[in-house]
């Protein structure tokens, strides 16, 4: 007979089910692999084993994203070919390792004795590679991912203890995004939020994937005009065709966000980008190139390193490259946000601060980004030049603007009274369709050859 342990361990049993005792060892028919209670009777003789030998055992809670919105999608019969198919390809990437318990519903601990730090972290990235392979549920290719907490045991450590920091690390890397792990005791952010994805999300998700891997994402550039006709800069902005359709970045990038996906993107960005300031410095052009950068992606650890790779690969001077943080971004500056805008600063990038006017970025803003250009919204500039309150502030802030020592911006002008009126009220440069549409590089440099200032 084979106890299951009695609280706390109620304090992390989430399948409502209370502590019993069970008779022989059980194997979930889904997964095949340990039920909740001989899973935690396993780490209890694995720690008293590791304990004995002083080597370390790591424990890897794993959660599978977003599975309710697939449970909603496709019913429970698609939530268990799901959970399934995952239950496969975590014992394919840890088969051997050690072992594998199902606590219920989403979530899997593997526990693999004889490991440290780095080698849990190996194990990790292999189960998340292994995971996100795609796999079809009906008629549409999901791209299942999890999110991976990882607890390595300490001296004196207790079964509970253990798995308990391995829960809370990976709440953390599904507070990040999901589909990453997060080893216990580096936490980012406190607190757990629901990522929800409707079944339309899944289909974008998943065809942002395939857009990746099959190269069907591009850079358009938007030319930044200076009064004199010079160009000040170019904002990069992505596309995406999935099997040819387009789908727009207002419908992409928010699912992006959601999925962690954006960390990627904004990488991929980040590597077209100054390859293409690069091309234009080639050209004889020291124009600036804007790219698009969300907050998701400066929580990245990887953020710093990703941008200096890309500088270092295209080889153009940090002076040449500007992030532009979008809204979603100033809205919520954490210390981590702040201090990745501090390096990406010092190490001589530009910053912009994006809509600048919305709800979302404002005068606050000024004060906690060390900025090098604002760019008004275009609701400030499509009501002009007829709305006399409008023009009043948007001349208000290019002086407060200029004052900072920022380049001020209006985006979306499409008309050339509205381009007058930008100019009257002060600004520095404009932006929009009256200039030019985003476009391809190849019609950019064309454009550029067709004016006569390089
Ligand atoms: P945004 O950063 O504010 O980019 C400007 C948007 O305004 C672009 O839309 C551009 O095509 C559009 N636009 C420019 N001039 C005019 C004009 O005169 N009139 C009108 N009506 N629109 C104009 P787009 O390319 O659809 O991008 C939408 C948003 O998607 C961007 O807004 C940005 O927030 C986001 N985005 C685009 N590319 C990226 C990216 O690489 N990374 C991230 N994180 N976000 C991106
Ligand atoms: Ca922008
Ligand atoms: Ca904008």
């Amino acid at each position: 007979m084979t106890d299951c342990p009695k609280p706390p361990w109620k304090a992390i049993d989430r399948s409502g089910c209370a502590p019993i005792e069970i008779r022989t060892a059980a194997v979930d028919p889904g997964s095949g692999f340990l039920k909740r209670c001989d899973g935690l009777n396993a780490a209890t003789r694995l720690l008293a084993e590791a304990s004995r030998l002083s080597t370390p055992l790591a424990a890897l809670w794993l959660d599978v994203d977003r599975f309710r919105q697939v449970n909603d999608s496709f019913g429970h019969a698609g939530g268990d070919r799901l959970i399934a198919c995952i239950a496969g390809r975590i014992r394919q990437a840890v088969s051997g390792l050690g072992e594998c318990l199902h606590m219920g519903s989403d979530e899997f601990v593997i526990l693999i004795p004889d490991a440290g730090g780095s080698s849990a972290e190996q194990a990790a990235r292999k189960l998340l590679l292994e995971i996100e392979q795609p796999m079809a549920i009906d008629d549409i290719m999901i791209r299942p991912s999890v999110s991976i907490g990882i607890a390595i045991s300490l001296a004196d450590d207790d079964p509970i203890g253990l798995l308990e920091r391995a829960d809370r690390a990976m709440i953390d890397a599904k507070r990040q995004g999901g589909n990453r792990f997060v080893i216990s005791g580096y936490e980012a952010l406190p607190g757990r939020i629901g990522v929800a994805l409707a079944r339309e999300e899944l289909a974008i998700e998943s065809a942002l994937y395939s857009a990746l891997e099959n190269g069907e994402l591009r850079l358009n550039y938007q030319p930044i005009v200076r009064p004199d006709g010079r160009v000040e800069a170019v904002e990069a902005l992505m596309r995406c065709a999935a099997q040819g359709v387009q789908i727009p970045p207002d419908k992409f990038i928010p699912v992006a966000e959601k999925t962690g996906l954006i960390v990627r993107l904004g990488e991929w960005s980040l590597l077209q980008g100054t390859r293409c300031a690069a091309r234009l410095r080639e050209q004889g052009y020291t124009t600036k190139v804007a790219i698009n950068v969300s907050r998701v992606q400066l929580l990245s650890p990887g953020f710093l390193p990703a941008l200096h790779g890309a500088l270092i690969c295209a080889n153009v001077p940090p002076e040449l490259i500007e992030l532009e943080l979008t809204e979603s971004l100033v809205m919520d500056l954490s210390p981590t946000v702040q201090a990745n805008l501090r390096s990406a600063r010092q190490a001589g990038v530009g910053l912009a601060i994006d809509d600048f006017g919305t709800g979302y970025s404002s005068l606050a803003s000024l004060k906690d980004i060390p900025a090098t250009k604002l760019k008004f919204d275009r609701a400030f500039i499509s009501v002009l030049p007829a709305d006399r309150q409008a023009l009043a502030i948007v001349k208000a802030m290019t002086q407060l603007g200029r004052e900072l020592g920022m380049i001020v911006v209006a985006e979306g002008v499409e008309t050339h009274e509205q381009l007058i009126a930008c100019e009257v009220a002060g600004t520095d440069a404009t932006q929009g369709f009256f200039h030019a549409r985003p476009m391809s590089e190849d019609d950019l440099i064309l454009w550029m050859k067709g004016r006569s200032f390089k």
